[in-house]
């Protein structure tokens, strides 16, 4: 018997354990101090009216024998399945519903995806980047290749003559950075993707964050991806979901290498390994995408996004360099005075008592670099961003 050693080549995350510590210590020494969080990448606004109501109605009809519902289709029901087709329609994106597969939530299918892939497959992952990406392809011992984000390309890494791999992961917006492709740049690594017949894993976790319109949501705007592209999106931040889970993958079914349709794969892997989202839940996810339900929860993004400018404007004003702010709810910096990203976390805390997240726990090239995000309440945000004022100038 072996156990998994590639499980042993993982490095510790410390970031989140080594932050929390630190907070605690300044506020044991420092108890009069109202410590803000700038750094959580959680949501904090309430599931809105639409999803309680849909939900509260699906849990009556599952304490009644006449509408009672075991066992639901594995891939999610019919009726989330179409909601999110009629979704993509309205971006200019047509999809059939068995090109939807719903989750509980986009890390799972995320991690999950790497078993339709042979582990021999080279893997092009973004610095910096969602920590998830990294871990999950060494978990399954596979060859990672590390492409650069940095101040030069605006953390937005293209394809050069050298690049070369099986599946890239694109983040956008991205976590942690903000920053987000422009078409153009997207039609790069598609064109690159088809003429090597590798695989691009598109997370559009953020995409609700996006208000320029001529900005991609969605990596199937794009000329060609319905050949090369697997999409992942989340109801976590489009509609508070963190904690009740639901997501959705799309595998067009162009997608096919070795003479196989990727979307038969997954079918048949989420078939054997997963047993569907609660009913409850997907009720909850079907309401996100009606009238009602889509008013609601743009209330609540414009709502994170007017947090990220009034932090954006701040940084403006105080000639500080960063990416995102706007399309997104994250706020990449580069830290003043050549700080390394723990010495501005110390910075912050013990000057301004406030928490944010080191750049360098998102890979090498985060070093130097801090991530705020949007999805505070306005109240500390702006108080958060006044203490900040005084103490950089
Ligand atoms: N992708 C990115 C880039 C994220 O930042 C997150 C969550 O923070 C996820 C995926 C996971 O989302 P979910 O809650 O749907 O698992």
């Amino acid at each position: 018997m072996k156990i998994n050693y590639n499980f042993l080549v993982l490095k510790d995350s410390y970031l989140f354990s080594l932050i929390a510590k630190k907070v605690n210590e300044y506020k044991q020494q420092n108890p009069e101090k109202d410590v803000i969080r700038l750094g959580i990448g959680d949501v904090t606004l309430p599931l809105v009216p639409a999803v309680v109501e849909a939900m509260h109605k699906a849990v009556s009809e599952m304490g009644s024998a006449d509408t009672f519902k075991g066992y639901g289709e594995e891939q999610g029901y019919g009726f989330l399945r179409q909601a999110v087709c009629d979704y993509y329609a309205k971006k200019g994106v047509k999809l059939d519903t068995s090109e939807v597969f719903i989750s509980d939530g986009a890390k799972s299918d995320i991690g999950n995806i790497l078993d339709i892939f042979d582990s021999a497959n080279t893997v092009i992952i973004p610095d910096p980047v969602y920590p998830v990406y990294v871990d999950t392809n060494i978990m399954a011992g596979r060859k990672i290749k590390f492409i650069n984000g940095n101040k030069e390309n605006n953390f937005l890494p293209l394809p050069d003559g050298k690049t070369e791999g099986d599946i890239v992961y694109i983040c956008s917006p991205n976590n942690p950075t903000g920053a987000v492709y422009i078409k153009e740049q997207l039609k790069i690594w598609v064109d690159w993707a088809l003429e090597r017949d590798a695989v691009i894993l598109f997370d559009s976790a953020y995409e609700v964050f996006i208000k320029d319109e001529s900005l991609p949501t969605s990596i199937f705007q794009i000329p060609g991806a319905r050949n090369c592209a697997i999409e992942f999106c989340s109801l976590s931040k489009t509609a508070g979901f963190t904690g009740t889970r639901c997501g959705y993958t799309v595998i067009p079914h162009e997608l096919v290498r070795d003479k196989v349709p990727l979307n038969k794969l997954w079918l048949r892997r989420q078939t054997t390994k997963f047993n569907g989202v609660p009913y409850i839940v997907q009720r909850g996810a079907e309401a996100v995408f009606t009238e009602a339900g889509m008013n609601q929860i743009k209330e609540q993004i414009n709502y994170y996004l007017g947090n990220a400018s009034i932090i954006a404007d701040t940084l403006t004003d105080l000639g500080i360099w960063f990416t995102g702010g706007t399309n997104s709810p994250y706020i990449w910096l580069k830290c003043p005075n050549n700080m390394s990203s723990w010495e501005f976390f110390d910075f912050l805390l013990n000057n301004c008592s406030i928490v944010g997240t080191p750049g360098a726990g998102f890979g090498d090239n985060g070093e130097g670099y801090f991530r705020l995000t949007a999805f505070g309440n306005r109240k500390n945000v702006v108080e958060a961003m006044d203490r900040i004022k005084m103490m950089i100038i």
